[in-house]
């Protein structure tokens, strides 16, 4: 069901009203996050998290061709210079970027960027490439999509999985964001007990990830790549040492897989809870030059935080994407969840 401020871009897109604004030349930087990318045909069916899937392929395209009409597209190396240079450009600019990974930005998310010569930024959880396993959302959802269970117990709640399959992900997903390293793979390994699930085969896993090559391959076509965490570990329930590890190691890895070198990181899940001054510090202390925060809003350029980079959920439908490009005061969706529930990861 679409929100209200979408319904209003939906008409406001319907009168045109958005290229007359788009005329109106507007500096600062929309930060797109999109997850993943979903496929054209109708009726495919998903065992993971369906809230971390965006715009279909052609939907996704339209946003790249408008995007490319009416605001800059930029790139990280842009990026820095604009910060660097403390002169941006009058025209309105935009980052394209996804986080976790998904084979989709590969197969579905690339050819358009290819096709329309468009830069954007992946950002790479290094373990889960490396070990082919999907992030703990994932996890999540396919335990309770898959349990056969009409309610189960965990910690003195009840969650009825027959009518509300929904809200008993979403209480996973709240409890492990506010999980303590250490304890992370014990509420996995009780969910799947609790719901009687075993965990998806290393085969499916695997399906719905990237590999090193398709990651190189969008490198040696100008796509920017940053690290997401090793783990994809919240870095505000980590200890320092181990947030520099996550920070550290995963740089060392991209840029060993890679051969390039790694600038930008994005904190896993990425909201105000999620990283602390101290992740920031710890992240250019690392060698990083730019972090990215997730649902946090979006930047004007002056004063804007090289280690908080705002970024905004990448919408589904093309008249958001005109309504918080030329208004973004208007059209930025509150943080954290919204009412379908979407959530950073
Ligand atoms: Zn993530």
């Amino acid at each position: 069901m679409k929100s209200r401020k979408e319904k209003l871009a939906c008409q406001l897109d319907r009168f045109g009203f958005f290229e007359v604004m788009a005329r109106f030349p507007r500096p600062g930087l929309i930060i797109f996050g999109y997850h993943r990318i979903r496929p054209d045909q109708a009726g495919q069916t998903n065992e993971f998290d369906d809230d971390v899937f965006g715009p279909t392929q052609s939907q996704f395209r339209m946003h790249v061709d408008w995007l490319r009409k009416h605001a800059r597209i930029i790139s990280e190396d842009e990026l820095l210079n604009i910060l660097a240079t403390r002169r941006p450009p009058k025209k309105r600019c935009v980052m394209l970027t996804f986080d976790d990974g998904y084979r989709d930005n590969f197969k579905l998310a690339y050819p358009v960027l290819k096709e329309y010569q468009v830069p954007a930024m992946f950002f790479i959880p290094t373990l889960s490439i490396s070990n082919r396993t999907l992030g703990w959302w994932d996890i999540i959802a396919y335990c309770i999509k898959n349990s056969r269970k009409d309610a189960i117990h965990y910690d003195g709640q009840t969650l009825l999985l027959k009518s509300d399959k929904q809200a008993a992900k979403i209480f996973f997903l709240e409890k492990m964001k506010a999980t303590a390293c250490g304890h992370t793979a014990d509420l996995l390994a009780r969910l799947a007990d609790t719901c009687e699930v075993d965990f998806p085969s290393r085969a499916i896993q695997d399906a719905q990830l990237m590999t090193w090559d398709h990651i190189r391959e969008m490198a040696l076509g100008g796509m920017g790549i940053g690290s997401h965490g090793h783990t994809h570990r919240v870095m505000a329930t980590l200890p320092r040492d181990v947030q520099e590890e996550e920070m550290r190691l995963s740089r060392e890895i991209l840029a060993t897989k890679l051969d390039i070198p790694i600038r930008s990181i994005a904190y896993p899940v990425g909201d105000y809870t999620h990283f602390t001054h101290e992740s920031k510090d710890i992240a250019r202390t690392c060698g990083y030059q730019l972090g990215f925060s997730f649902n946090t809003g979006y930047t004007s350029w002056e004063g804007s935080d090289h280690f908080n980079m705002r970024r905004l959920g990448g919408p589904e439908d093309l008249g958001m994407i005109k309504g918080i490009v030329t208004l973004p005061k208007v059209f930025t969706r509150d943080s954290k969840k919204n009412k379908r529930g979407e959530h950073g990861t």
